[in-house]
This record gives structure tokens, sequence and C-alpha cells, in this order.
């Protein structure tokens, strides 16, 4: 794990205002988080590009805003109520809670980090020659370690299919994990236990009126499937997307904005014909993996196929990122076939058939879905981003400088105004002047405090693509210096290019292309 990235990256979050842990003064609350000036920028800029990949380029994408509380129905059409039950075991000597599956996880994690361990030293002795593949299939430590992480990996599947907490009980104690604070194997049969969050509606007391808090946002599409169909007239296959809240009362919130109980998903159910359902999963499985790619590195990211399908699903993939804590899920993709809209048609007694004109019959779609959590993007968007480096040139304190590369489209601020010093009226009226136009287009900072230097690594340390500077030739001939955050490099334009320019170079379509 790369620790120390990850301690920076909180404490940077903190430091310049993108996130902190909620109710701070009262010592926080168990995850959740609060997003500050920066971070609500960042985020509002990545649903931006959701939102724009999924329905301002697809003409048969159309968006919804679905409420948070919804008939407490729907939850028990979905599964919620009675199937989704997270397996939980407590630690006797500890008295922490964790969750069953992610510590066999964990374990099945580092039996695959021992072969790469082995695989990396081998590849260093035996040089140029080395034939990975041969290595891992044929090397006995190296396929013990790969056949037991298979094992237990399919064995996992299974008892959570089955919902054999007995079995799952036994490979904690088979594997002897122990708990990862104190080293304690002295644990609690394994229970399931339901990760609704639930509230009371005023006027309705009891049972009938406990509602839950949504912990996802797909459920508020479904059912309103056909009077978005209705209203918009749109033919299958076609989508609704939606950006909201979801909440889950997750045993273990950890690492950071990765696995909060309240969050935010972005969400598309794409519904589609019966029997084409794959054509389509394939479809979005790339589509989506390429969004990805447009901002972050290719080798940070993978498939990772779903042993164990939920039971809405004939297929299921996960997109992952490499976090600072190993590659984790980032997005899902699921064919979830035609479970929901039926469940939802049997338990309200409402039909929630499409009339397709083409084959002129009536049938209920099937859906596949692409999800995937605004929180973790942002997570992954910073630390793929934040980088300490070694400025060319540059002596003492200048000759390290702490950077956000993140895409210029995704930037909160997208231009910073530098008079080059504050105290020359004519140097710092010509500023805010610059700086009263750029507002109007895009986020910008103006900053006349400390020298250039010191005003230049700010703003790297926020990732603004760009810094403007108003010195005296400005005053002279209406030019100014452009500083790019990456390069570095500075260049002279005329005042009347910069709107035009910072626009080109931090254009969202830059992306959508
Ligand atoms: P995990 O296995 O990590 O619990 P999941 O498979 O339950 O995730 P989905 O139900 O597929 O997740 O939800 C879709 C997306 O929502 C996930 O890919 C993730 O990005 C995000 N997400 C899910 N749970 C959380 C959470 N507790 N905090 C932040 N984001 C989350």
């Amino acid at each position: 794990m790369q620790e120390d990235l990850f301690k920076r990256l909180v404490a940077h979050c903190k430091e310049y205002g993108f996130v902190y842990p909620s109710s701070e003064v009262y010592d926080g609350l168990g995850g959740v988080y609060d997003y500050g000036p920066l971070g609500v920028e960042l985020k509002n800029n990545i649903k931006s590009y959701w939102w724009n990949a999924m329905v301002k380029v697809h003409e048969n994408i159309v968006g919804l805003d679905s409420a948070i509380f919804m008939h407490p129905l729907i939850w028990k059409a979905s599964g919620h109520v009675d199937a989704f039950n997270d397996p939980l075991v407590d630690n006797k000597d500890s008295k922490k809670r964790f969750r069953a599956d992610v510590l066999i996880e964990t374990e099945i994690d580092k039996l695959r980090a021992k072969a790469d361990k082995e695989v990396e030293k081998a590849a260093k002795r035996f040089g140029e020659s080395f034939d990975e593949k041969l290595y891992r299939e044929t090397n006995p430590r190296v396929s013990d370690y790969l056949q037991r992480a298979e094992a237990v990996e399919k064995r996992l599947a299974a008892s959570l299919q089955s919902g054999d907490m007995a079995d799952i009980k036994a490979i904690i104690e088979e594997l002897e994990i122990t708990e990862p604070d104190t080293g304690s194997k002295n644990w609690t049969d394994v229970r399931q236990f339901n990760l609704m969050f639930s509230t009371q509606m005023s006027n309705i007391a009891g049972e009938e009126g406990k509602l839950y808090l949504r912990p996802e946002t797909a459920q508020g599409i479904f059912v309103n499937f056909l009077n978005v169909q209705k209203t918009t007239r749109q033919k299958i296959p076609f989508g609704i997307a939606q950006v909201g809240k979801a909440f889950r009362n997750e045993i273990v919130a950890r690492q950071f904005i990765f696995r909060m109980r309240e969050f935010e998903q972005m969400e598309m159910q794409y519904f589609v014909r019966p029997g084409t359902e794959m054509e389509w999963f394939q479809y979005w499985k790339e589509k989506r993996m390429a969004w990805h790619k447009a901002i972050t590195p290719a080798e940070k990211l993978k498939f990772k196929d779903h042993d164990n399908l939920a039971h809405y699903a004939n297929a299921a993939v996960d997109i992952q990122f490499e976090f600072p804590f190993g590659f984790k899920e980032l997005e899902g993709i699921h064919s979830r076939t035609d479970f929901d809209l039926k469940s939802h048609s049997d338990l309200s007694g409402k039909k929630m058939t499409y009339y397709d004109p083409e084959l002129e019959e009536h049938y209920i779609p099937y859906v596949v879905e692409t999800s995937v959590g605004c929180d973790r993007m942002f997570l992954s968007v910073l630390s793929n981003a934040l980088i300490e480096e070694t400025v060319p040139d540059a002596q003492g304190e200048d000759a390290k400088r702490t950077v956000l590369k993140i895409h210029p489209a995704l930037s909160p601020v997208k231009c910073a105004v530098l008079p080059i010093v504050r105290n020359k009226e004519e140097l710092v009226g010509k500023a805010r002047e610059i700086y009263d136009r750029l507002k109007l287009h895009f986020l910008c900072q103006y900053d006349e405090k400390d020298a250039i230097g010191r005003r230049y690594r700010r703003q790297d340390a926020i990732g603004t693509p760009y810094c403007v500077t108003i010195d005296f030739d400005t005053i002279e001939d209406d030019t100014v210096t452009i500083r790019e955050r990456d390069s570095m490099r500075q260049e002279r334009i005329p005042v009347s290019e910069v709107v035009r320019i910072v626009r080109e170079r931090t254009d969202m379509a830059n992306l959508l292309g």
C-alpha cells in the first residue's frame, strides 16, 4: 500500500479545502465527509463530465432527479429488505465489527500479492529472457499461491450465494485471519446485516410509516420508467441517467471517501430488447472504460468479472482503479435482466411493459446498468493527480513542488490572476479588470499576496491549470504572461486572447469527442 501517498492525500484534501471530516467539532461522524470550497467544484465538474458524456452526447439518454424518499414497498420489490444483507463478524477482543467477505477478500489479495512478489524477484533474476506467463504457470510456489487464492475466492462466492454463514466463519478460521489492528483471532459467528438506514414518516405510526433512505439511485429510475418513456417518447434502446445521494449503513466505513455511509452515485439504466442485453453489456463495458481512460492512465484501470452474481443480474463486471491501497471497484456494470421492472410490476399490480412498434409486441425491457460512485471517482482523480516533483534549475524551498495534475476540464479553478506586485495601483487595477472579465467565463482566483513563486505554488497545489501574470509590460502593450501548470512554461499573449485560450484548453468538450 502506498500509505505515504494516501496519508498525504487525506491531509492535502483537508489543508486546501477539498474534503473535511463531517461534524469535526464533535470529533467527526464515522464514514461521513463534507466537501469544502474546492471539493464541491471538483465534484461538480466530475458530475458534469459524467452527465455530458451520458445525457448530452446521447440523443437516447435522458436525465432524472427522483426523490430520496420512496414508497417502502420499492425496497421489498428490489430485494433490499430481504436479500441484500452483508455478512458481518465481530472481534470479541477488540469489540470491532468487520465485513466477513471483505476480511477474506483482503487475504485473497495478500496471496496474489505474494505471487506477484515472487514473479517480480524472478524477473530481476532472469533479466530479458524472463517469460512471465510461463513462470506463473510452472513455478510451484507461485502457482500454489494463485491456486489457493482462486479456491478461496470460489468458496466465498458459493457461500455468499447460498447464505452459508457457517462456512464463511470456517474460511476465516482456516485462513487464520487476524484482526488487522490487534492480531486477535477471537471471532464471533458470522451474521447477516441489512445495510439500509430507516426513518419514520411523521403521520403514520409503526412499521407502516417506516421509510428507508435509498441505498442506490437505480430504483427511482425503474419506478419512473413508464413516466419517462411516455413523456419523452423514447424508443428502445434508451437510457435514463441520474446523479444523487445514496445511503448504506456500512459496517466498516474505511479508507476515507472510498467507503462512506452517505455518498453519491452516477447511475444510468439502459432499457433494451430482451435477448440483446449481452451486446449492450459489452457496449457499455467498453464505453465506460473509454470514459475513465480519457482522464486516467490505462495501467491504473482494469476489468474484474464478478464470480458472485447478485440475484438480479445475469452478467456483471467492475471497473477497478488502482487506489493507493490497491485495485478496488470504482464502477459496476450489470446486466440486470427484467428483474426490477418485473418485481415492481408484480408487487404494485401496475403493468410495466413497453410496446415495441417494430416487433409489434409488448414486453418488459431488459436493463443494462452502469453505476459509478462520484466520491470514489473524486478519490481516483486526486490519487492520480497528487504529485511531488523536483523543479529543474530551482534552489532551496523552490526546488520541490506539490502539484495536482488534474485534467484541466475537471480542475476546480481554471485560471488565477496575479499582479506581479501588489503596491502599484495601475498593475492591481489592470489585474482586477482582467479578473472581472475572466470570472464571467470560469472560476478564477485573484491573488496578490506573497512573492509570485509562492503564489504559483499555491495554484499548483490546487490544480489550477493556468496562471496569468500582470506586469509592467502589460500597462505598455496589453500583454500578459500565461503559465501552464504541468510544464511550467510561460508564454506572452495579448490580454484579448486570455479568455479564448483558457476556454479552449479547459473545455469539457476536449474530453467528450
Ligand atoms: P463494494 O463492493 O465496494 O461495497 P458495491 O459492489 O456494493 O461496492 P454497487 O452497489 O455496485 O457497489 O454501487 C455502485 C458504485 O457505487 C460502486 O462502484 C462505488 O463506486 C459506489 N459505492 C458503493 N458503495 C459505496 C460507499 N459505501 N461509499 C462510496 N461509494 C460507494
